[in-house]
Parts: structure tokens; sequence; C-alpha cells
């Protein structure tokens, strides 16, 4: 192995996340409100499945065993599945998950296992079809819901769940929420609202601290799990009476960064060293052939030299991120 990819505070990065397109079919108020729209409205142009070969391929070399694919709606390429068997064969690479809308998971999900998905996350906002439809401005709660009972029906033996948590539009779904997992392995992840470069009014008006829902789960004999080396930042709460798990994923809470173990690749091959930085080193020119492995690799440690401590969201920072689906959530 190449040495492993560290940064100068001690965290080691076990985990790739790889955005695979910009594009969405959805409009989630948080994210796209206005729907997908191109860069100066031309035709994008996203990493082919060869550029993404070569990039997990360093990655892997430098001891990356965790890959998620994201985007935009990453199940909206149509070389989906051969992205998912591309990742799965790297050498070093055990877990490959993604995370998607769900609007193509009934229809597909025993391919992309079939291919070595090995996890999955699903968005749910809302458990009230009229509040999904609000959030995400789709009518497609119902084709979301089949596409996670058709995950575990194929077998997956949980999948998990985010949840933007919002005040006044899903924080009273709580009880609704506890109920659904009891009997299901599914691990619901409330994450908090981020404020991004786009957002405007929506961060005031329904960002909510996910404070409240650990004092409510630690009151009702919920405990906190261990994590693991390449489990990413949400706070694990188990109870002996359910199935299914809480996250809580606070990226205001103090410490937050700590634990940091991931860095990210744009679709459009752009190396980020956090969701909330200020730049993003291209390195597409290097994913053209394999003989430029070892300079990736170079290309990617020296910028791990200026990885910073932390984000500076709480100083109303977001970085140059406009909105998630640009850098893949
Ligand atoms: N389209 C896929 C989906 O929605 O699952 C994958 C990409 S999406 C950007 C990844 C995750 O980021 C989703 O769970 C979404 O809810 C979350 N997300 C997007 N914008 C967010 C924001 N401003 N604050 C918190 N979470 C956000
Ligand atoms: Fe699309 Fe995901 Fe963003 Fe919603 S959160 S608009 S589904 S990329």
């Amino acid at each position: 192995m190449a040495q492993q990819f560290a940064d100068n505070f001690d965290r080691k990065f076990y985990y790739l996340r790889l955005s695979v397109t910009d594009v969405c079919n959805f409009k989630c108020t948080y994210c796209l409100p206005d729907g997908y729209k191109p860069e100066n409205g031309k035709r994008e142009s996203f990493l082919e499945l060869d550029e993404i070969e070569r990039t997990v391929s360093a990655f892997a070399r430098c001891g990356t065993s965790k890959v998620r694919i994201t985007g935009g709606e990453p199940s909206l390429r149509k070389d989906f599945t051969d992205i998912i068997r591309t990742v799965a064969s790297q050498p070093g690479i055990t877990k490959v998950a993604t995370t998607t809308n769900g609007y193509r998971m009934e229809k597909h999900v025993a391919e992309w296992r079939e291919a070595g998905l090995t996890d999955i996350n699903v968005s749910v906002d809302s458990l009230n079809p009229h509040m999904f439809y609000q959030i995400t401005g789709e009518n497609k709660f119902a084709e979301v819901m089949a596409g996670i009972d058709k995950a575990l029906e194929v077998g997956f033996k949980q999948v998990k769940v985010n949840t933007v948590l919002l005040k006044d539009l899903n924080s009273t779904e709580l009880p609704l929420f506890l109920k659904w997992i009891q009997t299901r392995p599914i691990q619901l992840r409330f994450i908090e609202l981020m404020q991004t470069g786009e957002m405007n009014d929506l961060f005031k008006n329904h960002h909510q601290s996910g404070v409240s829902i650990r004092n409510h789960l630690i009151a009702n004999g919920w405990l906190l799990k261990a994590r693991g080396e390449s489990d990413g930042p949400a706070q694990v709460f188990i109870h002996p009476d359910y199935v299914g798990e809480i996250g809580l994923i606070m990226p205001y809470e103090k410490d937050f960064c700590q634990s940091c173990n991931r860095l990210r690749v744009s679709a459009k091959g752009k190396l980020h060293m956090c969701l909330f930085g200020d730049y993003g080193v291209d390195l597409r020119d290097l994913l053209q052939q394999d003989s430029q492995q070892d300079e990736l690799i170079q290309r990617i440690q020296t910028q791990l030299d200026n990885k910073a401590e932390g984000h500076f969201l709480h100083d109303g920072h977001a970085g140059m991120t406009p909105h998630l689906a640009s850098i893949g959530g």
C-alpha cells in the first residue's frame, strides 16, 4: 500500500465520497428548490467510468476502504450499475455505499446489490406523503417506500434513511418515525439542516438542533452505540425494544470535525477537503491514463497538508458550496 492518506491533525481518511453527477430530478427545498440547472446552461461533462476507476484505485492504494457514490441523484446515471461494479472491483474496497432519493430503487436495487453495493442510504424527509411532496417537490413517496421494502427483500440487512430535520415541517413526526423503525431494520438518521451558499431564509426559519431529539432518546432508554473507523459522523442510538436505530448528524456541534475520516471528489473531478471548504483541486488531468497514478496520489497527499481542522459554519461561513448537490452531500 502507498502511504495512508492522513492530515496534520492525525486524522486518517478511509472513506471517499464520490459524486458521479450534479443532476437531480427532485427539488428539495434545502438543496435544489428550483430544480437542477446546468452551470452556464451548457451540457456538463461528469467523470467517465475509466476516470472513476482511476480515482478509486488511487484512493484504495492509500488506505481507503469505503466509497460512497453520491450526487446529485447518482441513480440517474445510465451506467450507475457499471459504476458500482467498477468501484466494488478495486482491491481494498470493502464497502460500496450509495445515497439516493430512492425513486429508482424498487426497479433496480437487486441489480445494484448484485453489482457489489453493500450499503444503501435513502432520503425520506417525511412519512406523510403531503409533507414529503412539500419538502421534495416530488410526489414519489409511495415509490420510495416500495424501494426501501425491496432493498430489504433482496438482502440488504439494514437500510439507512436520511431525514433532514426541519422545524415546523417534519419536526413533529418523531413518534411516527419511531413507530416505523420499531419493527424494521432501518437506521433513521436525522440530519441538521446545513446552511449553504444559495440558502436564504430557509435556514433561519427551519433549522432545528438535534439536541431535543437526543434528550428525548436518552430519557426513553436509548443507548449510544460505539463508532467504527470508516463510519460516518452520526451518533447512533439503539434500544432493546426497537429493531431499527436512530442516528443524529449534528454538524454544528462542537468537535464534529474531529472524527472526520472522509475526502470528497466532485462529479467534475475536483478534490474537496471539506463539504464547506473554499476551493476544490482539479484532479481530472491526472485521471486520463493509468500511468499517472503516482502523480495523482502525490497531488492528493500535498492537498491533505492543507486540510483545515474544522469548518466555520458557526460563523455563517459555508464555503463555496452553493448546495449539496454540487459537491455530493
Ligand atoms: N440525491 C441523493 C439524496 O437526496 O439522497 C444524494 C445526494 S443528497 C445531496 C445527499 C444528502 O444530503 C441527502 O440525504 C440530503 O437530504 C442531504 N442534504 C442536502 N442538502 C442538505 C442541507 N442543506 N442540509 C442537510 N442535509 C442536506
Ligand atoms: Fe436531489 Fe438529493 Fe438534492 Fe434532494 S437532496 S434535490 S434528491 S440531490
